[in-house]
């Protein structure tokens, strides 16, 4: 712990296992250079796929590692999951960047640390204005990558941004306490000081906005960050260091080493497990996090660990039925059903389920339109890729076999590749699969119940629990059910739950931590209890 202790301060020694090669410059602010890996040969700066208009300097396809563009030796394909055309080839770091990325953040937190609260405030204010001025061409540089509707794109990068807005105004917000203790002759301080450098690693189904609501509470703690993106979609955390770059943001408060699937275990174990790193957050799957907790507990790192959920979302017999329609489109179809929080399973008692079900069936058939994310009518964009197709395509013939019925959709789409059809099945039961494990995909289950008992007993049945959602005009259901969901986040007649403001995160196997809202800067603080005596 000491020897930690020590690696970790920004008085420590250089590290002897630090990678060889050229340093970067020194910049302003006089600290030391940090070790840079070997160059490979020059990226190309720009990529193809995206309407042509959109700032050439967002397009990025290096990495980005103590102020400066970083290629790799190898380089991998990003492909349109819309076309299966590749868009771009982006440097593929390994463990020399990943190491020379944890060193600029660490000489970087050393002043960083420093800098004034309303500083760092007003530097991730003018970050989050660049944001605002570049908004409509970061959408589109999340629908190539992604395949997400623009209208969605264009709402994410909103969504994001008002992460850097809002931990801006929260950097200059971050109080201590002062104790009285129970000798006279002392008092006792609580002080908040910024963990170090964090390990930022993220999915690829919001892409931004998983980016900048931890990294805005990062920064403004005083924390400086590595952000490992996912493979299908790095280019929007590349336009992001773009935009902190033009910002002002010192060189190595953010950087970013994008990798391929290939190179994901060797640099998130560098991440996870170099003595230089305080912090680990992460947002994916909950196997994924599992790997990253055992890397974190050799160095007794913190983590912050956003994972997979299951949400229920249950329609009783006294719920207005329209309210419930509407919010069981918004909160299963966003982003093709690939969100954490969408609905994964509806449950719906029975005197309500058959019009329930028929209504359902009509609003999608009414309301969503497959197709290209750049497409005007579309609301529904391709899957991710191949595998994500696999698994909803699993899921359907796995309920029908037993016993499942298909109201709408239950197959690829005719568009071909990633496009699934919306699809809704009644005659659910427990043991199928959809009932047991995330889709991740636009697929609406739907189990009939009979009492309020059965359905919290089959919405508990799991061992992740993010969001739940239930629709009830009953006060007292209302206020029994929303206590005994064992979730981290609850919907009660509304399907869309997300804001800044609002603590993000789950219970059980769903994570650790919350992120966004007052509670969101508090994963980037240590508390420090300072005894004064012989007062
Ligand atoms: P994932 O496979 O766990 O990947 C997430 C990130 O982890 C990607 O950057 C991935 O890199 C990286 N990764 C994978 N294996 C790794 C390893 N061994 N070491 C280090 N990094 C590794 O999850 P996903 O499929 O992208 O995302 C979907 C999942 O995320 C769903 O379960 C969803 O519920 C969850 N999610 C949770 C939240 C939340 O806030 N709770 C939000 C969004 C998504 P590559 O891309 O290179 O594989």
């Amino acid at each position: 712990m000491a020897a930690c202790f020590r690696l970790r301060s920004c008085r420590a020694p250089r590290l002897a296992s630090a990678p060889s090669g050229r340093s970067l410059r020194p910049r302003a602010g006089g600290l030391a250079p940090a070790p840079r890996p070997a160059l490979g040969p020059a990226q190309p700066r720009g990529y193809a796929g995206i309407p042509a208009g959109v700032s050439a300097a967002l397009l990025r396809t290096d990495g980005f590692v103590g102020g400066r563009w970083l290629p790799a030796a190898a380089a991998f394909p990003v492909h349109d999951p819309a076309s299966g055309a590749e868009l771009g080839r982006v440097a593929d770091c390994g463990v020399p960047e990943a190491r020379a990325a944890v060193r600029a953040a660490y000489e970087a937190f050393c002043t960083w640390k420093e800098v004034s609260a309303k500083e760092r405030s007003s530097l991730l204010r003018k970050w989050y204005d660049l944001m605002m001025q570049n908004k409509d061409d970061l959408a589109k540089i999340i629908t190539a990558e992604s395949g997400k509707p623009l209208k969605e794109a264009q709402g994410e990068i909103l969504y994001s941004a008002f992460f850097l807005e809002w931990f801006s105004e929260e950097a200059r917000r971050i109080y201590g306490d002062i104790i009285y203790p129970p000798a006279k002759d002392r008092r006792a301080l609580v002080l908040k000081q910024p963990l170090g450098v964090a390990a930022v690693i993220t999915p690829w189904n919001f892409p931004s906005a998983m980016i900048t609501r931890k990294v805005g509470a990062a920064l403004a703690a005083g924390c400086t960050v590595v952000v490992k993106p996912a493979e299908d979609t790095p280019f929007s955390a590349l336009a992001l260091a773009e935009l902190a770059n033009q910002a002002g943001i010192p060189p190595g408060v953010y950087n970013v080493v994008p990798c391929s699937q290939q190179k994901a275990k060797e640099v998130g174990e560098v991440l996870c497990t170099d003595p230089l790193v305080s912090k680990i957050s992460f947002t994916g799957s909950t196997a994924t996090g599992k790997i990253l907790l055992h890397h974190a507990a050799n160095s007794v790192k913190r983590v912050s660990m956003e994972l997979g959920g299951h949400a229920p979302f249950i329609v009783f017999d006294s719920a207005n039925m329209d309210q419930a329609v509407a919010g069981a489109m918004a909160s299963k179809f966003r982003n093709s059903g690939q969100t954490c929080v969408c609905s994964n399973r509806f449950l719906v008692q029975k005197g309500i389920h058959d019009s329930f079900v028929k209504k359902f069936a009509e609003a999608i058939k009414t309301n969503l339109h497959v197709g290209n994310g750049f497409e005007e009518k579309t609301t529904q964009g391709p899957l991710i890729n191949k595998k994500a197709v696999e698994k909803v395509e699993k899921h359907v013939s796995d309920a029908v076999s037993k016993g499942a019925t298909v109201v709408t959709g239950g197959k690829r789409h005719q568009l071909g590749h990633n496009f699934f059809e919306p699809t809704l099945l009644s005659n659910v039961s427990r043991d199928m699969l959809c009932s047991q494990e995330e889709t991740f995909g636009p697929l609406a289950p739907v189990i009939k119940f009979n009492t309020e008992e059965e359905a919290v007993a089959i919405a508990n049945a799991t061992d992740v629990g993010l969001a739940g959602y239930f629709y009830s005009q009953d006060p007292a259901q209302i206020w029994r059910v929303a206590e005994k969901l064992e979730v981290g986040m609850v919907g009660v007649n509304e399907g869309l739950i997300s804001s800044v403001e609002c603590p993000f995160g789950g219970v059980k196997q769903s994570g650790l931590g919350r992120e966004g809202s007052k509670y969101g800067i508090d994963e980037y603080l240590e508390v420090k209890y300072v005894c004064f005596g012989g007062l």
